[in-house]
């Protein structure tokens, strides 16, 4: 096994509380890891409602979820978190020396898929998301290669569809939002794929849509995947069932499956952790699990008065950061400093002033 990568801190969950608690993290003197499921930062605000309002924002008058997504992104920069996202936790232990091995479900064979660190974070919120697949037998084996279940947001991974036979599966606004964008990309050939003639998007994104099916840049197949057909272990064709019970091929060479997430507890609740109601129990104080060291922030704890609100989410990771520094720095008591007139916290966060 390749060595872990030692670390004070690690975060499990880059939603909107995983991403402030590395901040207040790194205020404090403190680097961190962040590990994601999600190929991209923001957990629900990203996943679940990215262009609608958000209105409780403490001092933001409205924001939308990919917007509150930015800012905390753009406000950790200066402690430059590692991210390591498209990869679950799996297992954590302690270690002899009272630190904690943390597996991920990273491929064994990739730099580092295990870390070793003092404190853990578990800001997991609702759970891990996991794509919601297609439940026809033998078709995953083409998953990585030909069979996608994100567009990632990285610029080269659209390169992947140029000028291919694409097949969109979903009916919500990630699948038409991707119809829309891979449309537009040259030479392709891309078809929207779901069981009834309904989509769920917002009405710019259905208008843009049905304009692109019109103008034949996009095709539009009503029916449902019945198997598919498969050439020197090349994913070839999907047989699609339509309305009439007719089975015909639809050529493809890349397939993307977008029909949601859901999200996943998963392994959070096989690490021995108390817990109740799916929800991991903490003291509020310093938001720390019954196993010291392991703190648990934002949705995924709970408390007497608990609430799933963002702005709690945050509260709990400035509490956790600092107990979390009392065993990075057990010499060093961490006073309370504001960054309004902190030399150090402007040093931190690489403040000049003129
Ligand atoms: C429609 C909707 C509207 C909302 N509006 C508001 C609002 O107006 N104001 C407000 O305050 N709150 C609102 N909320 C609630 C708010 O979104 C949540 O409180 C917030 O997202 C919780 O943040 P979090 O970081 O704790 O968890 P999440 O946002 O759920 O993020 C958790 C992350 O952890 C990852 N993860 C989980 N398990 C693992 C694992 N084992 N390994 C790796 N990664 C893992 C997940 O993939 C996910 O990305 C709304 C929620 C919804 C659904």
């Amino acid at each position: 096994m390749n060595q872990p990568i030692e670390t004070d801190a690690l975060v499990i969950g880059a939603g909107p509380v995983g991403l402030f608690q590395a901040f207040e993290l790194g205020l404090l003197g403190i680097q961190s890891h962040i590990v994601d499921t999600l190929p991209y930062a923001g957990g629900q605000c990203i996943e679940l409602y990215p262009d609608k309002p958000i209105y409780d924002i403490p001092g933001t008058v409205a924001t939308t979820g990919r917007q509150l997504v930015a800012s905390l992104l753009e406000q950790l920069k200066p402690f430059k978190p590692a991210f390591h996202l498209n990869q679950q936790v799996n297992a954590l232990a302690r270690q002899a020396d009272g630190r904690f091995l943390v597996e991920t479900s990273a491929n064994p064979s990739s730099a580092n898929p295990s870390f070793l660190t003092q404190t853990i974070f578990i800001a997991a919120g609702v759970g891990a998301f996991q794509p919601k697949k297609l439940t026809v037998h033998g078709l995953d084996i083409f998953a990585g290669t030909q069979l996608f279940y994100h567009l990632d947001a990285q610029a080269d991974f659209a390169d992947n569809f140029v000028g291919k036979q694409v097949t969109i599966v979903g009916s919500e606004d990630t699948a038409v939002e991707a119809a829309i964008q891979l449309a537009t990309l040259p030479s392709n050939s891309i078809t929207l794929l779901h069981r009834r003639d309904v989509f769920n998007a917002a009405p710019d994104k259905l208008e843009a849509m049905r304009s692109l099916i019109a103008s034949g840049k996009l095709q539009l197949r009503i029916g449902q995947i019945a198997g598919f057909e498969e050439q020197q272990s090349r994913l070839t064709a999907l047989q699609v069932t339509d309305v009439d019970g007719k089975t015909e091929p639809l050529p493809v060479e890349m397939l993307l499956v977008l029909q949601g997430l859901s999200p996943k507890l998963g392994p959070v609740a096989e690490w021995g952790l108390d817990i109740e109601r799916k929800q991991l129990k903490v003291d509020t104080e310093q938001f720390q699990t019954n196993e010291p060291g392991i703190f648990a922030v934002g949705d995924i704890n709970t408390y007497p008065g608990k609430k799933k609100l963002i702005l709690c989410g945050f509260h709990e990771a400035a509490l956790a950061s600092f107990a979390a520094a009392a065993l990075v720095f057990p010499d060093t008591p961490t006073l309370l400093q504001y960054t309004t007139t902190s030399t150090l916290l402007h040093q931190r966060l690489g403040v000049t002033h003129s």
